[in-house]
Order: C-alpha cells, then structure tokens, then sequence
C-alpha cells in the first residue's frame, strides 16, 4: 500500500452526533483549523433524541439557528398524568406545564435528532465558509500522545491514524432487512459487538486508504461506546437496570384523548408508556418492554424485539383506549444504563464529550441536550487556547464543570428511571408500588432540571467563588476569594449568579430603541464581555464613577488593550457591553456615554450596538433589567460573562484591579 499522507490540524473531532458538530460550530465561528469524522455515511436519518430543553434553545440563539428549530418544532406545553382509578382503569390525573413559567424565553420542544443535525450541518458551513465538512466513514485506527510535549503551546502532540471506509462499510446493517422503515438500533446501547476492529481489519485487507493526522486537541464524540475512551483506557462507572424500553414514532389512529399532549401513563399491570407529541402528526412512544428481559449476563437478547412486539406492549397499556398506525417512521430499544466516565480528558489534550461520558435513559430528554452543553462548554475553551488568546489552564475547568452536571443528571436519572418504570402503588401500604405523588413531585423537580437552567459551576480561574482549588494552592499570590467577600459582591447583582447562565431580560439599544432580549447580544463568536451596568449616567457623581473606569480600560495596561492584537478592533477579544438606568429619551449616546462604550471606526462611525437602555418599549413592554438583575439602579456593578454566556465575576465598578486579574488569570496579554 501506499505510504498514508500526513498533515496537522488543530482540532480534530471524532463522531458527528450532537456533540461533534457542537464542537465543529465552536470552531467554525472562532476560525479555528478543525477536521471532524464520522465512521458512519447516514447523512440524514429520522428518530432518535427530539427533546430541546430550553437551554439548548438558547445556546442554538447564540450560534444563530434557534428561529429554524423554533419554527419546524413541536411545541410541548402540558403534560398529562394517567394512573389506574380504583378499578384498575387508567384515567387522566394530573396536568402540569410542561415547561416551568418564566424560566426562559423559551420553551421546551421537540423536532428530532436529524433536523438539528441539519441545522448544524448548514451553521457550521456558513461559519467556516464551507473550509470545515464532516468527513463520512472515516474512523480513527489509532491514537497516541506524546506526552513529552503536552505542554507546549506549538505543539502537535497528538496523532491520530484514520482510516477511510467503502460505502459498503460505513452503512450501519439495520435489524430488519428489506424494511423501509429505519431503525436505530445500530445506535442504540443494545448493540454491543465493537465493530470498530472488523470495520478497520476489512479495510486493511482490501489495502484502503489510511493517513496520518497530528492534532494539537481531539475531541472524541464518538457515543455510547466511544472508541477514542477506549483508546484512552478510560471507563463508564455505574450500572445497566433490568428496564428495557422500545420507541416507536408513528401517525396514530387513536381515541386516546390526550395523545397531542406529553403524557406519562402508569397502567396497573401491563407498564408504563410515555407519549411524546411530536411534528407532522407524529407521535413517538416510550413503551417499557416486559416481555423482554436481559440474561444472567445482563444483556437482552434485541433479536426479539420487533415493532410488533413494541406496540403491542402499548396497546395493553393504553387499554381500553384503542391505538393503531399505519405509518411507522422509526422504531428502536434500548436498556436503561446509568453511567459516567471516570475522566473526562487526557492531558488536556484529548478529550471526551456526549454519551461517551454519561450514558442514561432517554426518557428525561436530556442527552442530545447535555451532550451538546458538554461541546458548548468545551468548544471555545479549546478554540482560544488554539488561538493563543486564553492560557491552557482554562482547559481544566472542562472537567471540574461537566463532570459535576453529568453525575447530577444520571442521579437524576437513576430516580425518574426507576417512578416511571415502577408499577403504580395500588395504596399507601404498597411499599413495592409507586407512589403517584412522589412521581408526580418527581416530574416537577425534574421539569426545573430538564431546563438545564440549573447549571452552576463551581470555581477556577474563570469562575470567580470561594473555594478555587487552583488559588488556593498557588502562595497566596492568587489568593481565592472568601466567603464573606463574594457575598458582597454577589450581592450586587443578585439575579445574575456567578456561575450560571446570564439570564435575559428586556433591554432598548439606546441609539434606535429597538428591543432586545439582552442574551441576544450575547453570541457565540468566542468573545468575553464585560457587562458594565452603569446605573443612572445622568447623575454627575455616577458619571464619574463610570468616567474613571472607561478610562481605566482605555489605559495601554488594562487586561482589554493587552488582550487585544494591534491590528485588531478593540472589541475583538473582549467586547464590553453596557445597560444604564436613566430615561432613553433623556440621554444622548455620544453625550452621556465615554467613546470606550461605543468605539469608534474611521471608516464605519461609532459603534451604535454597545449601549443599552432598562427603559419601556413602544410595542413591546418593559424588561425591568435591574430589578429582575438584581441590580441597583443608581449605583450599577460589572459582570463578567465568558463566550458560552455563564457569569464568571460580579464586582463594583471600582473593582477594576480584581476584574484585570480576572483576564490575567485565564488570559494570555501581550
Ligand atoms: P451520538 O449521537 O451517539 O453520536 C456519535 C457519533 O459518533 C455517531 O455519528 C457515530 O456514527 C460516530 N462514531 C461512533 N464511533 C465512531 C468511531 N469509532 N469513529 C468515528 N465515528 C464514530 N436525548 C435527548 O436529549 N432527548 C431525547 O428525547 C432523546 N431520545 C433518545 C431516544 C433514543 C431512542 C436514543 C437511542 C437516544 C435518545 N437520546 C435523547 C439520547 C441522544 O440521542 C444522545 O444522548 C445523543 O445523540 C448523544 O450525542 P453524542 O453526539 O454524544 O453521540
């Protein structure tokens, strides 16, 4: 055979689910060198996840393609309980919104996996102006670091072999030949044989291609049964259960009343169902499988389940409702299994993200969603590490914050799992049964957390709290912030709290009045901003105030002109972005506000989309920034939000010595 080509690469990410193409969108927007396999050629398929928490929603906003899935998906607003009445008959029981009110401007909403896929597909090639394309059934045969060069900036220390499969060899086999409709069970935990090793072994034999890639990062995104954390050695630690669950999304015909509404239906004997509304009349179903139970080995036998065998399970729970199709887009099953890996990175230079770190039922919606925040959070930390805009120490924050959130999900997990595959308590001494309120409770709480709102991190260089493991162990020159002091500080923006998500309310552009949702200005192009909420300009000694601190960022030390390359614009590293409390039509732009909030361009005029106003609108009502900020309106504060929108440091704006040593400490200034 041929001697196999080699080349450098930035990064380079392994799998093309959700997770991979998160990666890729980072990298696209930041204009950073990224190659992305998959061993698979499906192009499109159906099925699969469908579930968008409205934290994704946000996210696709910031990447800006939230207005497409926004309009093609289904909208879920309530959700219906159904138990058995004493007679052993199911009857609705229970109605709750399905999303909890005010928690977002969005809602949660479902449009399946191969439409976000889409979406991404056509972001990615925009933003990368069509230089990053998944590259399909090409698989990794290989992976090594030298670990000798980990720690350096120019290095390429890790190598990758990747091999190039035939057409043939990277169409996943289905279970039903000759079928026409998809299932996924190729793709499901199921399937278990690691194909990898024969697909590789096949193409050597026929002497396909093969070459060699040194990346500075890989991303591995490769599943469930990711073949990069095998590579790595690393493993998934918790359990399968015995719940096996099929899907199944159809067209029904039905006198079920509720089926346009998500539904969790617990019947007496025959198991539990989850009916999930979905777009073109469709409507997918959670059936829990007892007719198919796995062996002493802990593994069922997936031969046995068919469509039939799937939908029969749910017409005995459905009972005395009648339920029939005649269209069936996709079927498939899996084995509830809760797990997380062990680590999640390799020398901060390999890393893994998805189900290839956390693996648990479907059930909840969460996977596609947390696999996706897992490439949101470590996207731009790879990026402007690759850049030479931020230190190496920023990686490690991946780890400590997504560890954390996939080991909160499969507990979470591991208790919706278990009230919704339970049979229904049949009174209050049935200790074997469920209790329907406990499951009730269950589904709100969990609704709160299925927001992905709830996302805190904890501490490191890029999220200032108490309790920084890295300060704390450097002498005393990074000393970590105390209790007592965060909570004054915190205090100063109550509503926006250092390490969760900066939440958005309504604010006017003082320059037009247009409305915005203020998380609108807050894009995913990889920049840090700093919020300055400059409070009520028109009062002399505030003005002062934010005088001193725009001439402090204007001075050639401060974090934002080393941050920034001479011959770039001066946001382009570090935007700042300012909302005040005085009335629009009292304040002039240029009058009021100092040039550093609103640079100027000599070719293109002041910059007329930094100042924003907490003002009422003509059409569309007040926002009440401070107040839902928790933020003073005479006095202000400054924010810190990184580029994936969390709140990294609150202080006053007198603070300017702590927010330089902020940037110092996860920056690299010239
Ligand atoms: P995957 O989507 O599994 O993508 C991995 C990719 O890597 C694949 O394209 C694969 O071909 C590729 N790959 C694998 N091995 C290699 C290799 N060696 N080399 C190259 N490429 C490789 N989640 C939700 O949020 N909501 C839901 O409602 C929901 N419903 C689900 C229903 C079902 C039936 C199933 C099975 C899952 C569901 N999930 C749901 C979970 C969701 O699909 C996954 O969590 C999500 O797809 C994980 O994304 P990922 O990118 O990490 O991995």
């Amino acid at each position: 055979a041929a001697q196999p080509t080699e080349s450098n690469v930035d990064v380079l990410i392994i799998g093309a689910g959700p997770a991979g193409l998160m990666a890729a969108a980072w990298m696209a927007h930041c204009g950073v060198k990224t190659r992305i396999v998959d061993k698979r050629n499906t192009k499109i398929f159906c099925g699969q996840a469908d579930g968008l928490q409205c934290r994704s929603l946000e996210i696709f906003d910031s990447l800006g393609f939230a207005d497409r899935v926004w309009k093609e998906a289904n909208h879920m607003i309530e959700i219906c309980m159904w138990n058995p009445g004493q007679d052993g008959v199911i009857r609705r029981s229970d109605r709750i919104p399905d999303t909890i009110v005010g928690l977002s401007r969005f809602q949660q909403i479902v449009l399946h996996q191969g439409r976000i896929e889409r979406f991404f597909l056509d972001n990615i090639k925009k933003y990368s102006k069509d230089s990053i394309h998944v590259e399909r059934g090409v698989l990794p045969e290989s992976l090594e670091i030298d670990e000798a060069n980990v720690d350096d900036e120019d290095a390429y220390p890790v190598t990758v072999k990747l091999r190039t499969l035939t057409d043939e060899e990277a169409t996943p086999a289905q279970q039903v030949t000759g079928s026409k409709v998809s299932d996924g069970l190729f793709r499901s935990n199921l399937t278990m044989e690691d194909d990898e090793e024969e697909l590789i072994q096949k193409s050597k034999a026929r002497a396909g291609e093969s070459e060699i890639v040194h990346a500075k990062y890989v991303i591995g995104c490769d599943g469930a049964r990711s073949w990069t954390r095998r590579a790595l050695g690393f493993e998934l630690q918790g359990e399968a259960t015995d719940f096996i669950w099929g899907v199944m999304d159809i067209i029904p015909i039905t006198d079920f009343p509720d089926i346009r509404m998500r539904c969790a239906i617990h019947s007496a004997d025959n198991g539990s169902l989850m009916v999930i509304p979905r777009e073109n009349k469709m409507v997918r179903l959670y059936i829990q499988l007892k007719e198919v139970a796995p062996d002493a080995s802990g593994r069922a036998d997936r031969s046995k389940i068919t469509p039939d065998l799937i939908f029969g399970a749910a017409q005995k729970i459905l009972s005395p409702y009648k339920i029939d199709y005649e269209y069936c887009d996709w079927w498939t099953a899996y084995q509830i299994g809760q797990r997380v890996g062990t680590r999640f990175d390799a020398h901060n230079r390999v890393f893994l993200a998805g189900d290839a770190v956390h693996t648990h039922s479907p059930k909840a919606g969460q996977g596609m969603n947390v696999s996706m925040q897992d490439c949101y959070n470590l996207g731009w930390k790879i990026a402007l590490v690759a850049k030479g805009i931020c230190k190496r120490s920023i990686l490690s924050s991946y780890q400590s914050e997504r560890r954390q959130v996939a080991q909160d999900l499969i507990d979470f997990d591991h208790k919706f799992a278990r009230l919704f595959s339970g049979r229904p308590a049949k009174d209050v001494m049935d200790a074997e049964g469920v209790s329907m309120e406990e499951f009730k409770d269950a589904f709100l709480k969990g609704n709160l957390f299925a927001s992905g709102l709830i996302v805190d991190y904890g501490p490191s260089n890029i999220v200032v709290k108490p309790g920084n493991p890295a300060a704390e162990q450097s002498n005393g020159s990074e000393k970590s912030i105390t209790e007592e002091e965060f909570a004054d500080k915190q205090a100063l923006a109550s509503g926006l709290p250092v390490g969760m998500r900066f939440n958005s309310f309504k604010v006017l552009n003082q320059a037009c009045a247009r409305p915005w949702h203020f998380q609108e200005r807050l894009k995913a192009d990889g920049r840090f901003r700093v919020v300055l909420f400059a409070g009520d300009i028109l009062n002399p000694s505030q003005k002062d105030r934010v005088d001193k601190f725009c001439s402090l960022l204007d001075s050639p030390t401060s974090f934002l002109r080393r941050a920034t390359p001479k011959d770039k614009p001066i946001d382009s590293v570090i935007e700042v972005l300012t909302i005040h409390s005085s009335r629009r039509t009292e304040t002039e732009l240029l009058r009021d506000f100092p040039a550093t909030l609103h640079p100027f361009d000599e070719h293109t005029g002041w910059d007329y989309n930094k100042v924003f106003v907490d003002d009422a609108s003509y059409h569309e009502g007040y926002g009440d920034a401070h107040k839902n900020y928790g933020v003073d309106r005479e006095r202000g504060c400054v924010v810190v939000v990184r580029p994936d929108q969390y709140v990294g440091w609150v202080g006053e704006i007198e603070d300017f010595e702590h927010l330089q040593g902020y940037f110092e400490g996860c920056m690299v200034l010239r």
